[in-house]
């Protein structure tokens, strides 16, 4: 497999509205507007840095795997994001490889990327995320 780059950070918040302006303001990044992708039951907003993205990650309800997540751990980062050339191929690889996957295939997130999770038992305790955008 080829991992191409950090594609993107998705950090847990209580509220895109209440949590943007430290990125906007502060950090002085371009606020690229909000998606509600309601499989995942998040509403994530995106935040351009380089070649890569901060995605703010607002749940829809309680028992979204984002509320959870704050729930357990507050607020911050809950998945980094690589980049790779061809998913598929990336998720037989790891298989193979003996990493848990959470995802078997890949299923669709914000701006129709292609994505899939990796179990954070395989990876140090980190929830990574691969993806594969077309035409980017
Ligand atoms: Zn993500």
């Amino acid at each position: 497999m080829k991992v191409l780059k950090i594609d993107h950070l998705g950090i847990a918040v209580n509220s895109i509205e209440a949590g943007k302006g430290f990125w906007t303001d502060v950090l002085g990044l371009k606020f690229e507007g909000s998606e509600t992708v309601a499989e995942q039951k998040v509403t994530t907003a995106f935040f351009p840095v380089g070649e890569s993205e901060v995605e703010l990650l607002e749940s829809t309800a309680p028992d979204g795997p984002v509320a959870k997540y704050i729930e357990k751990k507050g607020e911050g980062i809950q998945h980094i994001a690589f980049r790779v050339e061809n998913i598929e191929g990336a998720l037989t690889e790891l298989k193979e490889k003996g990493v848990r996957l959470i995802d078997e295939k890949p299923r669709t997130g914000a701006g129709g990327a292609k994505i899939a999770f990796l179990h954070p038992k395989s990876t140090n305790g980190i929830l990574v995320e691969l993806c594969e955008r077309s035409g980017k």
